[in-house]
Order: structure tokens, then C-alpha cells, then sequence
């Protein structure tokens, strides 16, 4: 597989298969050159949820989908009652240890609930937390509980710094060309961009594999 180095993106990128295109249940048309993750956004649930969860499932058998999600809980910006999120949130679930793809998360002031389904369906493989904008103890708290967290271009620079190598991962979600978060992020770092770009392709890769490997938590 080539390099990818944006984990979450909601744009084709210039050059194909460099970053994980996210596709909805709506998705048709996936272009044969590019590889994808494909969930029910908790604001997009309605109430056929069902019929678009079974969409999702079809699309997700598809060897360019490489991960599920994004899906999640977001207590802020979802109308959506938590119990449909979280019901909706466990199908997901289903589907990433299911098809051994790793799951992206979308959680807003839901961290409890997230841990609490974690903990109930006895998940072992990693996730990871998409567009992580908190602190960095709270990052090491998931990271410790196999929740990694990827950072989008509103990254706390504590958490950054703080950070294990080999768990950092970038996305450029809805904000365009990822290229500028690498330039800020190796500024920060204070370390060649190269190397940094080399570093995040070597950690996405890992966790994209990380499902077809025995878990020995
Ligand atoms: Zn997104």
C-alpha cells in the first residue's frame, strides 16, 4: 500500500490513495484510484437509521474501505437522542471487528459513554479519537484505555509535544490541504517536515494493520 498521510479527510486528495476519503451511507460512486472509511455521522442519523446502517455495511465490504467511521457521540451538535447515537455508534462497532478495519471516532463531551461501549463490548483492537483538541493528559488516558487520538489543524501544541512518536497521526478533515498542518506541526516539533511526513505515514499504517494482529491486552 502507499503512503497515506492524512488519516481523515473529507477531500479527494491530489495524489490517490495519500489520504483516508471519508464516504457516507449516501456514497454511490467510490473512484476505483482512491481508499476511504465509510460511517453514519451522529449528525446525520435519521430515523430510517437501519436502512442507512445496512448501506454502510455494503460499502464497508469494499477492499478500499480501509477503516469504519467516521462514527461516534456528540452531546453538543447531535439532535439526535444519546441512546439512537449510541445504539447506532454499537453497530459500528460490529462492523470494525467484524471486517478487522479499524473504527474512526467522532466524540464530542461524550469520553464516558465512549469508554463505557469500549468497555462493554470488550474491545481490545485501538480506535482512534479524530480531530483531538484536548490536553495531553486526557490524550495519554485514552491512549492507555487503546483510544489513540489524531490531531486536525486546531491541535493543542502541548498535546503535540507531548505526544510518543509512534502514536502521532494527522488529518486534514474538512479544512483542506494537509500539507499545512505538516508545516506547522514540524515547526512545532521543531524537526525536519520529511521526517515528520515519513513518521505519521509509518504510525497510520500501523494502526490500519493493527486489527489483523492478535491483540495481547
Ligand atoms: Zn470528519
Amino acid at each position: 500500500m502507499s503512503a497515506v498521510y492524512d488519516i481523515h479527510t473529507h477531500d479527494f486528495p491530489e495524489v490517490p490513495r495519500t489520504s483516508i476519503v471519508q464516504l457516507t451511507p449516501a456514497s454511490y460512486c467510490l473512484y476505483p484510484d482512491h481508499v476511504y472509511s465509510v460511517g453514519l455521522h451522529p449528525w446525520d442519523i435519521e430515523d430510517d437509521w437501519r436502512v442507512q446502517m445496512a448501506k454502510v455495511a455494503v460499502i464497508a465490504m469494499h477492499p478500499h474501505v480501509l477503516a469504519i467511521g467516521e462514527a461516534g457521540l456528540d452531546k453538543k451538535k447531535s439532535p439526535v437522542p444519546m441512546d439512537v447515537q449510541k445504539a447506532v455508534f454499537r453497530e459500528h462497532v460490529k462492523l470494525s471487528e467484524m471486517l478487522h478495519k479499524p473504527l474512526i471516532v467522532h466524540c464530542v463531551k461524550a469520553v464516558d459513554e465512549l469508554l463505557a461501549i469500549r468497555r462493554e463490548m470488550g474491545i481490545k483492537h485501538p480506535w482512534v479519537l479524530h480531530g483531538y483538541r484536548g490536553g495531553p493528559e486526557q490524550a495519554e488516558q485514552l491512549r492507555k484505555q487503546g483510544i489513540y487520538v489524531s490531531l486536525g489543524l486546531e491541535y493543542n501544541t502541548d498535546t503535540l509535544l507531548d505526544m510518543p512518536f509512534k502514536y502521532l497521526l494527522l488529518e486534514s478533515d474538512t479544512h483542506g490541504d494537509v500539507n499545512v498542518l505538516y508545516k506547522l506541526v514540524s515547526e512545532d516539533m521543531e524537526a525536519n517536515e520529511q521526517s515528520v511526513r515519513s513518521l505519521v505515514a509509518k504510525n497510520i499504517l500501523a494502526f490500519l494493520k493493527s486489527h489483523y494482529e492478535p491483540s495481547f491486552e
